[in-house]
């Protein structure tokens, strides 16, 4: 097989290994005489595939005892309004630290929730700077609330490219308040101490798995905190206390996850993705800062995403001509967002160094040729 070059933001890349492994076990499912698909998920089959999933989660992300792990559904922009729902109390002031698209649409999501909530959603940091964030915000510019119900921040702005703590000088805020953060785009991409975040949330279609599953890691103090007047599907503590099998769960995406996680920990976990997402960012950004301009990551280097490398070129004409003949060339999903343009490579987990190498190559030769 051909196997593409896939760059894509999500869905994304998955490693080979766990295809394969879906290949071979999709019509008969542990000589079940039927596919995981197929099974109940109050079966001892599935049961045992969903708590393997979570404790490959709980393991990788070395959790302490008081963290749990939930699959839910609705992917993260759900997130973005069922936390608003669950966690910010009437009266009360949920702060936003803002660093790109998403963490906007999270703050727009909270706002719709006003009515449930009675609280009230403030911005404590925007790096918006004309059309486009280019860091993340530092401490010294946070207007934290105090007593505020929780603090939300993005560590991995996808679409930018602009990325929390990439070095000790991009420290993640430092808060009083409990800590909520998306983690969508990073999450087991990088080691990552938990302890100072409450809840953590990721749609699982870029380093986890496919999409349709969302994954909620969070401190079982926060989840009790919760309200208890909303639909019982929508209250994250539901599905804690039952260990995410309240409803059907999405069980072949969470099947997809156990084996997208058991290929990580058999390859070396977390610190050993991180080491090769890092050399992967690397390889990249090595080439656009030694092209002599041609191309250009707008973003500061100190918050430059390690899994989301944008750049530009000096037009558009040749930024099309360029995803032209990376497509051609069968590396895919190189296009950035519509909503910034230019070139976006996404390099989850999942995305070979070879073809990193091969991307790194085909710059080289591309602005040779048009520089
Ligand atoms: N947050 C971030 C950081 C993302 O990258 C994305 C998806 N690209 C989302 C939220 C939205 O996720 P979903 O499509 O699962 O709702």
């Amino acid at each position: 097989m051909n196997r593409a070059m896939n760059f894509s933001a999500g869905p994304a890349a998955l490693p080979l290994a766990a295809l394969v492994r879906a290949q071979s076990e999709l019509v008969d499912f542990d000589h079940s005489g039927m596919s995981i698909m197929e099974q109940s998920h109050r079966g001892k089959v599935y049961e045992n595939v969903h708590h393997e999933a979570i404790t490959l989660v709980s393991e990788l992300l070395e959790l302490p005892k008081d963290y749990e792990v939930l699959f839910v559904q609705g992917g993260a922009s759900t997130a973005f309004a069922q936390i608003a729902m669950n966690f910010l109390e009437a009266g009360k002031t949920a702060d936003y630290v803002v660093n790109g698209s998403w963490g906007e649409k999270a703050v727009n999501e909270g706002r719709a929730m006003v009515n449930v909530s009675g609280g009230t959603i403030h911005v404590a940091a925007s790096t918006k700077k004309d059309k486009n964030y280019v860091r993340v915000p530092r401490q010294d510019e946070l207007t934290l609330t105090s007593d505020a119900a929780y603090v939300h921040i993005t560590s991995n702005e996808t679409i930018h490219g602009v990325e929390f703590a990439v070095t000790e000088r991009t420290p993640f805020p430092k808060v009083s308040a409990p800590l909520v953060c998306d983690m969508s785009s990073v999450i087991l991409g990088r080691r990552i101490d938990v302890t100072p975040f409450d809840f953590i949330y990721a749609g699982a279609q870029k380093n986890i798995g496919p999409s349709g599953v969302t994954i909620i890691v969070a401190k079982k103090s926060m989840l009790d905190r919760g309200r208890k007047d909303l639909p019982a599907v929508l209250q994250y503590r539901v599905h804690a206390e039952n260990k995410s099998l309240y409803n059907t769960p999405p069980t072949f995406g969470v099947y997809l996850v156990r084996n997208t996680l058991a290929w990580l920990k058999a390859e070396g976990g977390v610190a050993w993705v991180e080491k090769r997402n890092r050399d992967k960012a690397r390889v990249l950004y090595d080439v656009i800062d030694n092209s002599g301009g041609f191309y250009r990551c707008p973003v500061e280097p100190d918050s430059r995403s390690i899994m989301n490398v944008v750049w530009r070129l000096p037009t558009p004409e040749l930024e099309e001509a360029f995803v032209k003949e990376t497509t051609h060339a069968r590396m895919i999903g190189l296009k950035g967002h519509r909503s910034v343009g230019g070139i976006r490579a996404s390099i989850y987990n999942a995305v070979e160094p070879e073809g990193v190498a091969a991307l790194a190559s085909f710059m080289k030769d591309f602005a040779a040729r048009h520089g």
